[in-house]
């Protein structure tokens, strides 16, 4: 039987890598991951609250008309390079996935701590 797209996607997810006792390694530490040990996953994202193009509004899109701003849009981007086009897209949308070892685990939600606004007020 073939494997359909879902049971590839399913076969590569982090659970099944571990419950197949794949080798995992930390990227924080590059150490291999202990068979048995957890693994964790640390997701960060940041991003612009609202969409800066659900911004505009009704009476603007009126008044643009016919697309001329997202002509003008293109253009600029043609203008710019493929790095520049890249930093402008890391500033609207960040985003990284980590795999963690325990014990980096424990220092990253230590820094996260940290992070917080009314750290340290306690
Ligand atoms: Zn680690």
């Amino acid at each position: 039987m073939r494997a359909s797209p879902l049971s590839f996607c399913r076969a590569n997810s982090p659970a099944a890598r571990y419950n197949l006792g794949m080798a995992w390694k930390c990227d924080y530490c590059h150490t291999p991951i202990a068979p048995g040990a957890h693994p964790f996953t640390l997701r960060l994202e940041l991003f612009p609250a609202v969409e800066p193009s659900l911004q505009i509004s009704e009476q603007e899109m009126e008044a643009s008309g016919n697309g001329q701003d997202l002509r003008e849009l293109l253009r600029i981007m043609e203008e710019m390079s493929d790095e520049e086009v890249a930093r402008q897209e890391k500033i609207v949308y960040f985003s990284h996935k980590f795999t963690l070892c325990p014990a980096c685990r424990h220092t990253m939600a230590g820094a996260l701590e940290r992070l917080l606004p009314d750290a340290g007020q306690s």
